[in-house]
């Protein structure tokens, strides 16, 4: 058709101006229509396949289900540490740790609703209040969710943090309440924000004369307690849980369960539910993952018409959802270590295979001075570098230079177009990435 219309435009100035016009018009026109053709064949498609998801709900990531299998003990963990409100005392400070995908927020979100329910029959005065610290970003943020549950009016922006935490104090000694904070992936907003929230919220109930406050504090950074001052860490950690990674054996059985509630009969293969278990425990057990993967495999086979999920379906899942975390884990690195990988970015533009230290330092001060930031020393760079390193989207190596020493040969080791892409959908970086540095512009 395109081939068609190409030709059809091109002997077209054979015709009359007037007789052309009307031409064109008809051409556009009939190509209007096949683009509208095709979307319907894609609608069509995907309303007759009905057949691979029968409730795609329960794959979601926010999804509790009503049993969490080989979580037992960390839910009657919990649940022990949580149960003193009931009788109207306040709980102990908890502090759970463990990676990604281990089932810390879902049980967690399991434990108080029930907590809750079994309140409410009791009629015992709790409130509940659950904040991802990463999603809410600041101190500001997390504090005016409190005050969201205890039904205490804060604007969106505008107060000091003070002024927002004495309301937050005021509302909870006139409700008489005991209220647990959550503070789910709390090491986010430690590591960009410092302590200093988590030091109030810990001191809170001193000041308090009717209400008390409970902390759970969650973190997916197992040395989090590093950045935490020893007296915060005491008071939080009164408590301690450690969700440690599931194995294979395990996931397969926690995504078995999940895909009959998912999946119609008959459209999963077993060998794909074990691929998807086994993929996500060879790396750390990540419950997430292997669910993700399952979702992504059922929506390719969903879009390729098959009748069911098979292993080629999870292995190009795998693709995508190894390009969407790596996307997630850019986003979300701290500003510095985003200058120095945009630093690295934008010396492979000039077709260098590795770069050295010093080199990506001269970038990434010449970047600072473009923002309006100051840099750091040269030396917290390399640190970044090293952790850049660790978690993969830098690879770095050290070799040795004869009688010159060692040096560090660094190359980006996640894929420039990716950087790229997440670079530009960054209002910061988005001029960054297309920066060209002084000392380059004569290479
Ligand atoms: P974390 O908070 O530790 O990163 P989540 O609690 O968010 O992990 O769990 C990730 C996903 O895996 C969620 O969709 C959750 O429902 C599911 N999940 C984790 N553990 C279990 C389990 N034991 N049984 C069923 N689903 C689980
Ligand atoms: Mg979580």
């Amino acid at each position: 058709m395109c081939k068609l219309s190409t030709f059809f435009y091109e002997s077209s100035y054979l015709l009359e101006p007037q007789s052309r016009q009307y031409f064109h018009c008809l051409l556009e026109e009939i190509t209007r229509l096949n683009k509208i053709d095709t979307l319907e064949d894609v609608f069509d498609r995907f309303l007759s396949n009905t057949h691979i998801f029968k409730d795609r709900e329960v794959l979601r990531h926010d999804y509790i289900p009503d049993k969490l299998p080989h979580r037992d003990e960390q839910i009657n963990c919990l649940g022990g540490i949580v149960a003193p409100v009931l009788r109207g005392s306040p709980c102990s400070n908890a502090f759970i740790y463990g990676k990604t995908g281990t089932g810390k927020t879902a049980v967690t979100k399991y434990v108080l609703n029930r907590l809750s329910s079994k309140a409410q029959q009791l009629g015992a005065s709790i409130e509940v209040c659950y904040v991802n610290c990463r999603l809410a970003g600041t101190e500001y943020r997390v504090l005016s969710s409190l005050c969201d549950a205890l039904d205490v009016k804060v604007p969106f922006t505008g107060l000091a943090v003070g002024e927002v935490f004495d309301r937050f104090k005021e509302g909870l000694d006139q409700q008489r309440k005991i209220f647990i904070v959550v503070l789910d992936e709390i090491d986010a907003l430690i590591k960009t924000r410092g302590d200093m929230l988590l030091y109030e919220l810990t001191r809170v109930n001193e000041t308090l004369r009717h209400g008390r406050t409970s902390i759970i504090g969650i973190s997916n950074d197992l040395r989090f307690k590093e950045f935490l001052d020893p007296r915060v860490l005491s008071s939080l950690s009164e408590e301690e849980i450690v969700f440690r990674p599931y194995d294979a054996t395990e996931l397969q059985d926690i995504l078995w369960r999940r895909a009959q509630m998912a999946f119609a009969e008959g459209a999963l293969l077993d060998s794909a539910v074990s691929l998807c278990a086994a993929l996500a425990a060879a790396e750390h057990g990540d419950a997430r993952r292997a669910l993700d993967l399952l979702r992504v495999a059922g929506e390719l086979a969903e879009r390729e018409g098959a009748t069911c999920v098979s292993e080629a379906n999870v292995r190009e899942a795998e693709k995508r959802v190894e390009h969407d975390r790596i996307a997630e884990v850019l986003e979300n690195l701290p500003l510095h270590s985003k200058l120095v990988l945009c630093s690295v970015y934008l010396l492979g533009k000039t077709k260098v295979s590795y770069t050295i230290t010093g080199d990506i330092y001269g970038i990434y001060c010449e970047l600072c001075d473009q923002s309006g930031l100051s840099s750091l020393t040269q030396r917290r760079v390399s640190g970044l570098i090293s952790e850049l390193d660790m978690i993969g989207l830098l690879n770095a190596r050290v070799v040795s230079m004869g009688r010159y020493g060692r040096t560090k040969k660094i190359r980006l080791g996640v894929g420039r177009s990716l950087v790229r892409k997440v670079f530009t959908d960054n209002d910061r970086f988005r001029d960054l990435v297309g920066y060209v540095p002084n000392c380059l512009s004569g290479v």
